[in-house]
């Protein structure tokens, strides 16, 4: 085997599965058909659950030095208020996709991922034990690779889903927006927020000191995405809707997208997977892709590193579809929400008018806020504790070597068994896993727990966290914890154990 995993595409999806699989101790190749990076950048920003994956793998202060956090967000360009969200890191960060990558690319070095550039994937076969990737490379025709696994990260038109026979339904673009980053002679202010024209809308953003992101949206033709974007069709599309260009020059970059929302029906098939926008695609109101597709490699990170190491059986890796498919789902829905609520007319001007009243009650607000930062998200696990299947709250601890958080516990990305009783039974309990899953035992400094879309829950008795920081099982306070269900849950996500415990 020359890898135990091949990644196709090393974008930011990628990139972090590389590295979740290099701290799991999988051997793992990315290749991308780039020559190098390109200093492209159409993401901008990131949010809350972003934020705390990057603080549980504690890198959050790289990502924190070099972007700018914003007081505020959006849906549909209606002003989305995070103040007081249950989360150490509520507001959006603004950072060019270009410095995400540049920082992941840092860490993936540090943890010795390898990258293979001018590497295009142009065939897959696989058979019972592996996977055959054909290469187009820069030096040969054509190069192959054997692995284990192949994980397809190469964007929204993926040879590897095309490959693997995997059907992409959804539906087509109606609308063709276009993004420019630029100069002015003469802006008349630094910020333009979503302006409404007769034809579609625009907005004027200043990334950094000299440049702008100009994005121009026209509703009434559907450009060919195979033509080349151009910076002149920016500016006569930049004319159409604000009535001038304002000396529009120099530009860095173009790009034309639209609100295509597609999604593949199944994320594995045998020895392919798919993860970020190979798995989906859609307007990116909101900016939720980049987010969902980092999450996305965070939650098949160890599931695919624990079957390649013997752990888990193969069908762990199913729960990967059937955990972020819906995730994905909900965002196509919600951009295309965000995408209609943005088309110009007065009955949509009318619409808009009742949402922004509606977003100004505080539920509304939270709910939707909710819904973009990807903080209230809960997978279907087998317990009924409150906090089962969700994102862990990082509440400060005490522990007999000192004060820690949560999020501190997850940094090797393993698993771990929160015991905040000191129960004889739950350590026993994990005995048979003390290969695969770190026993903690610590005091919460809070009784009461703040949990997204749910309100203040009492501080739990035990926590049993999978490494993307999603609570597998929970025991409360009084009573005896239930063992059986957490040997269950153990068994479940890590596989059986060396003995019984
Ligand atoms: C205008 C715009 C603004 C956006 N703003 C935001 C935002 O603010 N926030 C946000 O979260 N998201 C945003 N997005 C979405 C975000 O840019 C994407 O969701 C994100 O880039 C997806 O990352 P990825 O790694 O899955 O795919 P990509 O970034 O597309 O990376 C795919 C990689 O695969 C490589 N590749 C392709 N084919 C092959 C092959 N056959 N073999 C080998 N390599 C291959 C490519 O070269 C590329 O490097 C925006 C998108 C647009 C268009």
């Amino acid at each position: 085997m020359d890898a135990d995993v091949v990644i196709a595409g090393a974008g930011p999806t990628g990139a972090m599965l590389a590295c979740e699989l290099r701290l799991a101790g999988v051997d793992v190749m990315v290749v991308d058909q780039l020559a190098e990076r390109t200093g492209e950048s159409r993401a901008g920003g990131m949010h809350a659950r972003t934020l705390e994956v990057l603080d549980q793998r504690g890198i959050l202060d790289r990502f924190l030095e070099v972007g700018e956090l914003q007081p505020v967000g959006h849906f549909s360009g209606l002003v989305l208020d995070f103040d007081g969200f249950e989360s150490r890191h509520p507001h959006p960060l603004m950072l060019l996709q270009s410095a995400f990558e540049r920082l992941l690319d840092e860490w993936a070095e540090e943890l010795g991922v390898r990258v293979r550039w001018s590497a295009e994937v142009s065939g897959i076969s696989q058979d019972r034990d592996g996977v055959t990737v054909e290469l187009r490379t820069a030096e040969t025709e054509s190069a192959t690779l054997r692995a284990r696994y192949i994980v397809g990260c190469d964007g929204g038109r993926s040879t590897v889903r095309k490959l693997a026979d995997i059907p992409f339904p959804g539906t087509p673009a109606t609308m063709t927006a276009m993004l420019g980053d630029v100069e002015f002679t003469a802006l008349p202010e630094e910020y333009i927020p979503m302006r409404r024209c007769p034809g579609g809308h625009f907005s004027v953003i200043a990334f950094e000191p000299g440049w702008y992101r100009v994005f121009t949206s026209e509703y009434d033709y559907v450009a060919d995405p195979n033509e080349p974007a151009t910076f002149e069709q920016l500016r006569e599309s930049l004319v159409r809707l604000a009535g001038t260009d304002w000396g529009m020059h120099s530009p860095r970059w173009v790009s034309r997208f639209g609100d295509a929302a597609r999604q593949a029906s199944r994320y594995r098939e045998g020895r392919v997977l798919l993860a970020g926008d190979a798995a989906h695609i859609h307007y990116p109101a909101g900016g939720q892709g980049l987010n969902i597709g980092v999450q996305d490699a965070v939650n098949l990170g160890w599931k695919l590193a624990s079957v390649v190491h013997g752990q888990a059986p193969e069908s762990l890796l199913d729960s990967y579809h059937t955990e972020r498919h819906p995730v994905a789902e909900r965002v196509l829905h919600n951009t295309r929400a965000q995408a209609a609520l943005a088309r110009p007319g007065p009955q949509t001007d009318a619409l808009r008018d009742v949402f922004s009243s509606l977003i100004a009650f505080d539920e509304v607000n939270r709910y939707l806020a909710s819904m973009v930062t990807a903080l209230d998200i809960r997978y279907p696990v087998d317990c009924d504790h409150p906090l089962a299947g969700r994102r862990v709250p990082d509440a400060d601890l005490k522990t007999p070597d000192g004060a820690t958080r949560v999020y501190e516990l997850l940094h090797a990305a393993r698993p771990v068994l929160l015991d905040l009783r000191g129960s004889a039974e739950v350590a026993a309990a994990v005995e048979g896993w003390a290969d695969r899953v770190d026993l903690v035992e610590a005091q919460s400094d809070d009784d009461s727990w703040p949990v997204p879309g749910v309100g203040e829950i009492p501080a739990p008795a035990a926590l049993l966290l999978r490494p993307d920081g999603h609570v597998a099982w929970a025991a409360a306070v009084g009573g005896v914890p239930d063992t059986s269900a957490l040997r269950a849950s153990l068994a479940a996500w890590f596989g059986p154990a060396l003995r019984h415990g």
